[in-house]
């Protein structure tokens, strides 16, 4: 099959070979794979075709171990701890704090902790990293984060005749928060290491101890309520959490009661207003049913939570993967990261010069929508639940053990011919990944005897699920994203990427959306962006606003990536750009009344943005202007966009993911 035993080498030892350029090492196995298998055989137009193709394929390995050795060919560096690295970055950390450079310090510092080998005779230099980094944690006042580092140095095998100063350190960091009962059990502890584990001087354990006793002390005599942790922003939250929908829908999950499904032979599901909704409500609140941070962010934000985590707690075993906490990677290690931890999909974007993140990312998706459950749930619901996708199936699941798996099944039904191969190597790779794991022993395979075609093999049925949750994902998932810095100004950034059942089942596209998305942990929130009258169609919007982006453009980013034809009011009536929009109430013959007004709303919003803490305010202020905007004003005008625009970013600021060390940036740069 191989034409020459270059490409061979190439792809088991990548490093031996010489990469052209920007060659990417997973698209050139899969577009290997697809040429050995599904060179010359006819594209399939149906599911039905596509179970037959993917059944005869399984006949067809005559090497199983092929797949494999494909697999476990690719270099992984980061797939593995790296002792050097790990004592360089410290290095590096300790330089950076004796100069005071705390943020750079704390960066090095996460690098040798992410590092350090956990196993064999380095396995020192892990309890050395924490160590220092909790230093700089406690100077940075996150007292908790640098009390939870140093017990895990302690408990990953820190020096024992130093223990002490850790024990020292917890004492302080306890006292700086007053809590004077952990304070006193990490004397206890210094005591006792002092004396049993320490090579110091009799004259030096008591200078240590009294300064210690002093400092408690102190602690129960000036103890106050109030918490010195809450480094939180002052942001007035209004009483009622605007978080929650308080009419909800009666059978869409966390929906606001006020929208309607419907149905029709153009449009296919759509969701309707059934009542006005007024500028800056919720209207759905969805959980992913799976998320993926992507490889540029893998080692800063929560495997498992999606969250920053401005000291990340290492894996066990890579040095890819970062936690917030010791919760979240036990969770994670119970369930998918043991399947990907040994992949590494995010260093073959490190391998390939940072190119490839979209393709990693959608890769560890479906790898992580499988494995986040046992491969028993999928067979065990198979025949009921994952037989044929049905996109016009109710979006609201019935049964709460599937975990809105059914949903996400059903959220793409057409087999796209253009992809079908990429689609096909993609599942047969993770398909021999997955198997080499031992993922799938343990299921019954009586479970699958209801199918009457070649899914009652347990091959052929994985294969297919994850061709199709491939498929899924690619035409499903959206960013998700939080607020970050750059220089003195705060700016949206894509930190990995989601699949929301409710959300991608319910909402169309439409270039000029009357919604504002925003992120919350993993949850993605929709909010009214604009006053949506009774009989509206509510509308996402997945790719390309028609006021930055021409029709002719729209429309081929819309059909090569999502295979429809946009038939939105900005498409069929052509809308110009934003540049050529009007630009005032007047321009269009309407009282200069209503431009005073408009613009007396943006002194007011002027005067807000100087007070700190004011964006419940300025929210008001921006949804009382779009106010006056919806019921003067016809679509498309420069104020939609801007208003929509404004109320995206209040809530964005109020609300949304933020990551660490926003204190002192200007979060009101990102107003329009
Ligand atoms: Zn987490
Ligand atoms: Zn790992
Ligand atoms: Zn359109």
């Amino acid at each position: 099959m191989w034409l020459s035993a270059l490409p061979f080498l190439c792809l088991i030892f990548p490093d031996s070979a010489k990469m052209s350029g920007q060659t990417f090492v997973l698209k050139q196995i899969i577009s290997e794979v697809e040429e050995e298998f599904f060179k010359d055989r006819a594209v399939p137009t149906d599911w039905d075709q596509t179970i037959a193709l993917i059944g005869t394929i399984h006949q067809s390995i005559n090497d199983p171990k092929r797949l494999e050795r494909l697999v476990s060919g690719w270099s992984k560096p980061r797939a593995l701890k790296d002792a050097q690295k790990s004592l360089d970055t410290r290095e590096i950390g300790n330089d950076q704090l004796k100069v005071d450079n705390m943020a750079q310090a704390l960066e090095f510092y996460n690098q040798a902790v992410l590092w350090g080998p956990m196993q064999g005779p380095q396995n020192y230099l892990l309890p050395l990293a924490l160590a220092n980094r909790s230093l700089v944690l406690m100077r940075m006042k996150q007292f908790h984060l640098a009390v939870r580092d140093m017990t895990m140095a302690i408990e990953s095998g820190y020096p024992k005749e130093n223990k002490y100063k850790l024990f020292q350190r917890m004492a302080k960091c306890y006292a700086s928060i007053e809590d004077a009962a952990n304070a006193m059990k990490c004397h206890e502890k210094l005591k006792e290491s002092l004396v049993s584990e320490s090579n110091l001087p009799r004259k030096s354990i008591q200078d240590i101890l009294q300064e210690s006793n002093n400092l408690i002390l102190n602690v129960k005599r000036t103890r106050k309520a109030q918490s010195f942790l809450d480094l939180t922003s002052n942001q007035t939250i209004p009483e009622e959490d605007p978080l929650t929908i308080s009419k909800p829908h009666k059978t869409i999950s966390r929906a606001h009661g006020s929208v309607r499904i419907q149905y029709n032979d153009v449009r296919g599901r759509f969701v309707e207003a059934s009542k006005d909704i007024d500028v800056g409500e919720l209207i759905i609140r969805d959980s992913p049913v799976v998320h993926y941070i992507n490889p540029v962010n893998s080692t800063k934000n929560c495997y498992a939570c999606g969250t920053n985590a401005n000291a990340p707690v290492p894996c066990q075993t890579c040095a890819n993967t970062a936690f917030c906490s010791v919760e979240c990677r036990t969770k994670a290690n119970a369930t998918s990261h043991v399947y990907d931890c040994g992949l590494a999909l995010p260093d073959i974007f490190w391998k390939q010069k940072a190119t490839g993140s979209g393709f990693a990312t959608l890769i560890g998706m479906t790898l992580k929508v499988s494995t986040q459950q046992k491969a028993g749930f999928f067979t065990k619901n198979g025949f009921k639940a994952f037989n044929a996708p049905d996109l016009n199936a109710d979006p609201s699941s019935k049964d709460p053990t599937l975990k809105n798996y059914d949903i996400f099944f059903n959220m793409a039904s057409h087999v796209d011919p253009s992809n079908f191969g990429e689609t096909l190597g993609v599942a047969l790779i993770l398909w021999k990944w997955l198997d080499s794991q031992g993922y799938f022993q343990n299921i019954l395979p009586s479970d699958l005897e209801p199918f009457q075609d070649q899914r009652r093999n347990p091959k052929v049925f994985f294969t297919v699920l994850l061709f199709h949750f491939y498929s899924v994902i690619q035409s499903n998932n959206h960013t998700v994203q939080e607020i970050g810095k750059i220089d003195m100004t705060a700016e949206k950034f894509t930190v990995g990427s989601a699949v929301y059942p409710h959300v991608a089942s319910i909402f169309n596209h439409n270039c000029d959306p009357n919604t504002s998305p925003i992120q919350v942990g993993l949850d993605q929130l929709t909010f009214a962006s604009r006053v949506i009258h009774q009989g509206e169609e509510i509308s996402h919007i997945y790719q390309a606003h028609f006021g930055n982006t021409p029709k002719a453009k729209r429309q081929e980013i819309l059909q090569s990536m999502f295979h429809f034809v946009c038939s939105c009011e900005a498409c069929a009536e052509d809308y110009p750009l934003a540049q050529s929009l009007p630009q005032s109430f007047a321009e269009l013959g309407l009282d200069p009344e209503l431009d005073r007004k408009y613009e007396e709303c943006n002194l007011r919003i002027q005067d807000a943005l100087e007070m700190p803490g004011s964006a419940l305010k300025m929210l008001e202020l921006y949804s009382e202007r779009t106010r006056l905007v919806c019921k003067h004003l016809k679509r498309p005008h420069m104020f939609y966009l801007s208003s929509r625009a404004a109320i995206t970013d209040c809530l964005w600021v109020m609300f949304g993911n933020k990551s660490q060390g926003l204190e002192g940036h200007s979060l009101q740069g990102i107003y329009l």
